[in-house]
């Protein structure tokens, strides 16, 4: 299996006003192959959309990466000069954000815009990038491609919307995707439809993609592989289905917890269950102690918690690795 995208021990800080590094990302480290996805997943404030402005190397102004390596087929993102870094953006690795509305310019068509990026990477003419525009644009099944290009983003649906974004998105064919919460802001059907035009994108051009999503349900339909994320380091990683049928950290298993389930056309349970919640907040920068990050909120804390440093992250099965002291007895 070819990896695309590596990720070494990736740390990032953001500077504070008196000028001290407060740690947002603290040595994260994962691996994507082509045609697999990688879903990384957590709350709110827990590092997932800094890890893929990370790669892209869009972190806002105050944020710096303090460690790590980033490698796109081999290629080190984070030391790649400013002119080989806007190459690489659109043509090898490219990213789908949350809204599209404040992706997409009002100003431009969406075939224009689709055609700007084939013009821009791929140096096509303007009459060819037009009639490529349309095609991907059917590509991500937009009905009427060759109307709809010529719409301007606010006479679409915001699943439409998030399509041409798509279409945007792998117009140069990259190696990578990183989708950043791309259905977040859509009805649950839509929701379902992108995913699945994801999935068979990827199966036709074997994209590898990097999933960020704070909905751990949907995780073990679409994704190859997991990453929670919990206050900016990762607290548990393995093959998805795995992670869903067997959650090894509290933490995950209060997301699972969270995911409500239908049970449309079987028989009614004895026992209604509540929806799960996870009680408390994710820590906010630099309030995070020497300690297990989860400590404050979760119901399996003990004293061996409380005594020791932040747990490593250790493997409890092929390829799954927990960082929790309890992940044996917790699993038993
Ligand atoms: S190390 Fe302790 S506090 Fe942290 S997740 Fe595991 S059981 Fe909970």
């Amino acid at each position: 299996m070819t990896t695309i995208l590596r990720v070494e021990d990736l740390s990032v800080c953001m500077t504070s006003r008196t000028g001290e590094l407060v740690p947002v990302l603290e040595n994260l480290s994962f691996t994507v192959d082509k045609g697999r996805t990688m879903a990384l997943v957590g709350e709110s404030g827990c590092g997932k959309s800094m890890t893929a402005l990370a790669i892209m190397r869009l972190l806002p102004e105050g944020f710096v990466i303090t460690g790590g390596r980033v490698l796109l087929d081999d290629e080190d993102v984070l030391t790649a000069r400013p002119r080989r870094l806007r190459a690489l953006r659109g043509n090898a690795m490219s990213m789908v954000f949350q809204e599209p509305m404040t992706a997409l310019n009002p100003l431009y068509t969406v075939g224009d815009q689709i055609a700007e990026v084939l013009r821009y990477h791929r140096r096509l003419s303007r009459s060819d990038a037009a009639e490529q525009a349309v095609g991907f644009l059917k590509a991500v099944q937009i009905p009427a491609a060759e109307e709809r290009a010529r719409a301007y983003p606010h006479q679409l649906s915001g699943g439409m919307r998030q399509r041409v974004m798509i279409a945007m998105a792998l117009a140069c064919k990259p190696k990578l995707l990183i989708a950043d919460e791309p259905t977040t802001a859509l009805d649950v059907t839509v929701q379902a439809q992108i995913f699945d035009l994801l999935a068979q994108l990827q199966d036709e051009t074997e994209t590898a993609i990097v999933l960020i999503t704070h909905d751990l349900g949907a995780v073990a339909e679409i994704a190859d592989e997991v990453s929670v994320l919990y206050a900016g380091r990762c607290i548990e990683t393995g093959p998805a289905q795995q992670i869903v049928d067997r959650p090894r950290h509290p933490y995950t298993s209060g997301l699972l917890a969270c995911v409500p389930h239908l049970s449309v056309g079987k028989a009614r349970p004895a026992q209604w269950s509540d929806l799960g919640e996870i009680p408390g907040m994710v820590p906010s920068l630099g309030a995070r102690g020497p300690d297990c990050a989860f400590l404050p909120r979760c119901a399996n804390a003990t004293e061996i918690c409380r005594s020791r440093p932040q747990p490593p992250l250790e493997g409890v099965a092929a390829d799954h690795a927990v960082s929790c002291w309890r992940a044996a007895e917790i699993a038993a």
